[in-house]
């Protein structure tokens, strides 16, 4: 049994692990009964100290890999036109794609309309304490570290990647190209990807635990009211995914979209059990690498889009304004609409890729239209299982944008991209 599973691809193995881990918590939830040995041995304890073990190993890579692989990848860019003109480009997709994703969820909203005639008694809502805005000129002006160690310390991520292309555009710059701090950047970069080749074979295990402990404490009793605000931002999900992704890079790459998804299945499986896009990171990187995407692309891209590019959470925010709108009958009209693409859109920015973000952005979001901040209570108790739909997305949208930028840049290695090996840890 093990030796035929050890045969699986990584891929498979993940998608196993997955599958199963559902099934094991969902027979958890149901079938045992609550006491000792469910709760405190099974879910708070194997199952914590596995899934949970696995993330903090992926979380440990997440800031050495973001550092070391943007400065190799500014070092080896050379002129600061090419890193500038990437850049701009990325920005560009991002804000375009997370534009895009919120009027998608206004429109697909308005036509579904979700909430309307459900009994707002029907839905338990355990309480929940507003967040103010941030204020964007704040936002805008903590992309600089005031000091570089604090914002690895605390995972800045934005912080670090100015740091990190500072610091790569700078050494590239030396007049000596073997300088001891090309070398030490460069087999910085050699240790971590083959430091998370190693973690990410523990990936079908840590999965199979995140997945069944979520399934084996999700409040099934909250989702019968809520069901269709959970299908208008599911449904929601998958139209941009289908409608906007795949097209994209169809216009722009012509390549086979198959490939793309094919490849996406084992971040799509992550992102989905860790609901953290910025954990997701080295995943990512790994997939990007598969598709023969090169690293001066998206190293810079993907840790940018953790955190500036949630489409996944713009349409959760656009179709809760409108779920919540109908619950309370508040009638909305087109200035609220256009504050809440901007809301959302802006707001966005400045959140990093973590679990449960997208709540603190509704709450910011529900005071900029006049919407009660009780709604916000009311959809908590499934967010968790949307958060994990929308993780997938927001990474998704990071991965196609990033696919997209290395073809017009002419920095995608075709062969690469066709081959059948879907992970380089395949190759273990
Ligand atoms: N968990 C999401 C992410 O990491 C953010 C959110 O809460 O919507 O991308």
């Amino acid at each position: 049994m093990t030796s035929k599973f050890k045969k699986l691809s990584l891929t498979k193995q993940i998608l196993l692990g997955l599958f199963l881990g559902a099934l094991f918590g969902l027979a958890i939830h149901f079938l045992l009964p609550q006491g000792n040995f469910r709760d405190k041995f099974l879910v708070d304890g194997l199952l914590y100290i596995v899934g949970n073990g696995f993330l903090r190993l992926i979380q440990m890579i997440v800031v050495p890999l973001v550092f070391f692989s943007i400065a190799s990848g500014a070092i080896s860019m050379g002129d600061t036109g090419a890193v500038g003109k990437v850049g701009v480009k990325t920005l560009a997709f991002y804000f375009l794609t997370t534009a895009v994703a919120i009027v998608i969820a206004l429109f697909w909203g308005r036509l579904i309309n979700p909430g309307s005639g459900v009994d707002l008694l029907s839905i338990d809502a355990s309480g929940f304490e507003g967040t103010e805005a941030p204020n964007f000129v704040e936002t805008i002006l903590n992309i600089i570290p005031s000091n570089p160690i604090a914002a690895m310390a605390e995972g800045e991520m934005l912080q670090i990647i100015v740091f990190a292309m500072a610091t790569g555009i700078i050494v590239g710059q030396l007049p000596d190209k073997l300088s001891l701090l090309t070398r030490i950047i460069e087999e910085g970069n050699t240790f971590v990807f083959s430091l998370t080749d190693k973690i990410l074979l523990l990936a079908p295990y840590g999965i199979f635990a995140l997945i069944a402990r979520t399934f084996a404490q999700l409040g099934f009793d909250s989702i019968m009211p809520l069901i269709s605000y959970m299908f208008a931002v599911i449904s929601g999900l998958f139209l941009q995914f289908g409608l906007v992704y795949l097209p994209l890079i169809f216009l722009f790459t012509r390549l086979n979209v198959m490939t793309f998804i094919k490849k996406f299945i084992p971040v799509a499986t992550f992102a989905f059990s860790s609901a953290s896009s910025s954990a997701t990171i080295p995943v990512s990187l790994q997939a990007t690498d598969d598709m023969g995407i090169s690293r001066k692309v998206s190293a810079f891209s993907i840790p940018l889009g953790s955190t500036i590019n949630m489409d996944g959470t713009a349409i959760m925010l656009g179709i809760a304004v409108i779920f919540v709108a109908n619950l309370y009958g508040i009638e909305l009209d087109m200035a609220d609409y256009i504050n809440v693409i901007l809301t959302a859109t802006l707001t966005s920015i400045g959140a990093a890729g973590v679990p449960g973000i997208g709540a603190v952005l509704l709450s910011i979001t529900f005071t900029s239209v006049g919407l009660p901040l009780d709604g916000v209570a009311l959809i908590m108790g499934i967010d968790r299982l949307l958060d994990m739909a929308r993780t997938v997305t927001n990474v998704a949208g990071d991965i196609a944008c990033t696919l997209v930028i290395a073809k017009t840049e002419k920095a995608l290695d075709l062969d690469q991209y066709n081959s059948t090996v879907q992970m380089a840890s395949d190759e273990f």
